[in-house]
């Protein structure tokens, strides 16, 4: 079970969960801390306010930063492939979720075999080298990510999205577009890499955990509040889904021009320092 304190936010109170990215938002860029985002971080775990990590990375991966976060909540895995729930978490029955150890698993994605299918069908197609994590050895997994060795480990541990770079440039977006939609399938685009994935994004994930909140306060549905953090444009239909959209800068000062909201609010500052600012400010 949760608790979280009341909070008012511009005009309303009401029980807070903040859904966040983690490359490039909570994490450093290039270093993947969160130092800079500690005291906002403290002030979540004094409140009790729920704080969900929404990635592109794998549960693997995610797994130990949660700990290393003091993280006990549910999070989403592989840009919205999954929703990973602690079991005994929500008090009611989760709907589509099978039980897997200390987890309810709702899976949202296309399977990695079937995208590596498509990948490789549609690198035939277009004529042009489509590099998959599946083609990548891990040095070079290593090489294009910056990540230890045994984080590209775990990193490569896919199950609903495969992350990709066209290496013959320019090949026209709209080119590629067609031929993933045509398959049934989508892309995105993350910090590092093209993303292939089934119809699911972040969005969906995470209405699926509001959902649940919103049950949780079944006696005052109006006065959850939901926030999103996020960088890059996968993070867009995440952003779509909560009341409180915020975008954090990227390394070079500049936010990502292709998310633009009625309510979003631009952090002062790039990835966890952006994010810090933001939140506190969001606490009031
Ligand atoms: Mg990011």
């Amino acid at each position: 079970m949760i608790r979280s304190d009341t909070l008012t936010l511009k005009g309303g109170s009401g029980t807070m969960v903040i859904f966040t990215d983690l490359d490039g938002t909570l994490l450093d860029s290039s270093t993947y801390s969160f130092e800079a985002a500690r005291e906002a971080l403290d002030q979540l775990h004094v409140r009790s306010i729920p704080l969900i990590i929404v990635s592109s990375k794998t549960q693997a991966e995610i797994e130990p930063l949660r700990t290393g976060l003091g993280n006990e909540h549910p999070f989403i895995v592989e840009n919205g492939g999954a929703v990973v729930i602690p079991s005994s978490y929500f008090p009611f029955q989760l709907p589509a979720a099978t039980n897997h150890n200390q987890y309810a698993l709702v899976e949202l994605g296309t399977s990695y075999a079937v995208l590596r299918q498509a990948l490789k069908e549609i690198e035939q197609e277009l004529g042009v080298e489509l590099r998959g994590y599946g083609d990548m050895s891990i040095d070079e997994v290593v090489r294009r990510t910056g990540l230890p060795r045994p984080d590209a480990q775990l990193a490569m541990q896919r199950h609903y999205d495969e992350p990709f770079v066209v290496e013959d440039e320019p090949c026209p977006l709209e080119t590629l577009t067609h031929a993933i939609t045509a398959r049934g399938l989508r892309w995105t685009k993350g910090d590092r890499f093209h993303h292939l994935m089934g119809v699911q994004d972040k969005g969906q994930a995470v209405h699926y955990l509001i959902d649940c909140y919103r049950r949780l306060a079944d006696h005052d549905p109006d006065r959850l509040i939901t926030v999103g953090i996020g960088n890059s444009l996968n993070d867009l239909p995440m952003l779509q889904a909560v009341e409180q959209p915020v975008l954090v800068q990227q390394p070079n000062g500049l936010y990502e021009t292709a998310i633009s909201l009625p309510k979003l609010v631009l952090a002062p500052g790039p990835g966890p320092l952006g994010w810090n600012r933001a939140v506190l400010s969001l606490l009031g």
